[in-house]
């Protein structure tokens, strides 16, 4: 086995961590090249770690230009955009960062959903615009307090969404491929049935192609006029055009948005709809989490150099 301390950043960590290992690793700057293939073959014969993140992910067909490769650190918690199963096909390992984004994902989402029944931003556009001083109040909203909030997906950050709920009187239920012991929440083994039931659906499950478009126009339709989405998971999970007709012709009543198809490239449609939130992918975006989460980048980079096991392996 080789000792080489050599590093492929496909995309950074923070500056400053970026900093600190370069001063103890031979980090080789992808992210930065002007000729990415001949960076990649100057190095493949040494390479045994590519740090990436979520947003990034891999690029197509550098793991196989890589025969040194052992680990993959991932900043993000999702893995979606990394190929997991054909890294453990090759011995190659991956880490992302869970846990320490779990409060600011979570927060984003109790913001997304105030945010959309109260109206928030067409409350301070009737503000600034001075429709306000011109004709009067605003018109009036919908309430958090007593609604009944369906998870799609209760894991680390889904029971961190739920318990943040609690205290606006919801009720809380939740769909996964199987229920949770350790929550009283009530368990939907059928995702339309929890959409017919929710006022309120919450999508923070995992992306990728076992979760491609699973709110789709009949889970829409189940939701309702009065009922709203807000999606802090992938954007791929959601049936985009139909959540966009959906949201035009009132088959459900709104949207809080974190994540969407083709970042950042959002599809225009939604900035034409007052019935949506956006927010732009910035769930885990605080100095604070983002900090956290390059930290547990560089501790499993440091783990795995020294010969000791990975601290958050995905596989
Ligand atoms: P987690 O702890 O693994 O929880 C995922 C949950 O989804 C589990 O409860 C799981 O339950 C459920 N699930 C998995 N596959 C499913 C399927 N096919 N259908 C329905 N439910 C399914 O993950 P987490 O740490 O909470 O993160 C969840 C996701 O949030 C991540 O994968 C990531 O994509 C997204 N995220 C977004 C941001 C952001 O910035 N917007 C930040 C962090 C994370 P079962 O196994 O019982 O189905």
């Amino acid at each position: 086995m080789s000792d080489s301390r050599d590093v492929l950043v496909v995309s950074p960590a923070r500056p400053h961590q970026m900093e600190k290992l370069a001063q103890e690793y031979v980090l080789h700057r992808f992210d930065q090249s002007s000729d990415r293939d001949a960076l990649v073959a100057s190095v493949a014969d040494r390479v045994r770690l590519v740090m990436t993140t979520a947003g990034v992910g891999i690029p197509a067909g550098l793991i196989e230009k890589l025969p040194k490769l052992e680990v993959i650190t991932s900043f993000g918690v999702g893995y979606d955009s990394i190929d997991v199963a054909a890294c453990t096909a090759r011995g190659i390992r991956v880490t992302n960062t869970p846990d320490v984004l779990n409060d600011d994902v979570a927060d984003t989402a109790i913001m997304l959903m105030l945010a959309t029944l109260r109206r928030l931003v067409v409350g301070d556009r009737w503000a600034r615009s001075g429709n306000w001083s011109k004709n009067g109040p605003m018109p009036l909203t919908t309430t958090l307090n007593r609604k009944k909030v369906g998870i799609v997906g209760l894991g680390r950050i889904g029971k961190a969404i739920a318990s943040r709920a609690e205290p606006f009187g919801v009720e809380l239920g939740y769909f996964g491929r199987s229920e949770q012991g350790d929550v009283s929440y009530q368990y939907f083994n059928d995702l339309l049935k929890l959409a017919d039931w929710a006022n309120v659906l919450v999508v923070a499950c995992p992306g990728g192609e076992a979760t491609r478009n699973l709110i789709d126009m009949n889970v829409l339709r189940a939701l309702g006029p009065t009922g709203y989405v807000v999606n802090i998971a992938r954007g791929t999970v959601i049936d985009e055009p139909a959540l966009i007709t959906a949201l035009r012709d009132g088959i459900v009543g709104g949207a809080g948005l974190d994540v969407f198809h083709n970042e950042p490239h959002m599809n225009p449609a939604f900035a034409d709809l007052d019935n949506v939130v956006i927010y732009p992918h910035h769930a885990s975006g605080t100095v604070e989490t983002r900090d956290a989460m390059g930290q547990l980048v560089v501790d499993n980079l440091v783990a795995f150099f020294a010969g000791k096991p990975l601290i958050t392996p995905v596989n």
